[in-house]
């Protein structure tokens, strides 16, 4: 299976549309006496077309699909490109980045992060595309440019582990 494009504020995968649906049915009626459907039940129904849609938005933060002009994104392709947009310019927390910060400073391949050793591994995934600034002397010791992000930080890191 393949993986699902998650929520870039809480990694949800499961977004809410509200819609109204065209359908055609066909349906089967009865008559009573007075002209009144007695009973009428539905033999087919198809969904026809769709009469309007909002925007897709994320079931646990509201986080909407909508692209510059707030109108919804409902494109496959123009979906991908807004995940990989939000990726981008996502900030990662601070706890996470100050657990960067020790995991720097540490000569160990683990550090401590809510009592749970996490490795490179888990920065990568976490900080990939981090946007936030780097402290100086970090980059220094990194020897990447002042300015670096935690983003340009673990995608330097990454690269030399899989040398
Ligand atoms: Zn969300």
């Amino acid at each position: 299976m393949s993986k699902r494009l998650t929520c870039p504020e809480c990694g949800s995968d499961e977004f809410n549309q509200q819609r109204s649906m065209i359908y055609d049915e066909s349906v089967v009626a009865k008559f009573n006496s007075r002209g009144e459907v007695d009973d009428e039940f539905i033999e087919d129904s198809e969904c026809s077309g769709e009469d309007s849609a909002q925007a897709y938005e994320c079931k646990q933060c509201g986080w909407e699909l909508v692209d510059e002009d707030g109108e919804p994104i409902t494109e496959p392709d123009e979906i991908v490109a807004r995940f990989e947009q939000a990726a981008k310019i996502k900030d990662a927390p601070t706890h996470i980045r100050e657990a960067f910060q020790d995991f720097l400073e540490c000569d160990t391949d683990t550090v401590d992060v809510d009592g749970v050793e996490v490795g490179l591994e888990w920065f990568v995934e976490r900080l990939t595309g981090c946007t936030g600034i780097l402290p100086a002397g970090y980059c220094s010791d990194l020897d990447i440019p002042q300015g670096s992000t935690y983003g340009d930080a673990v995608e330097k890191l990454a690269k030399e582990a899989s040398k």
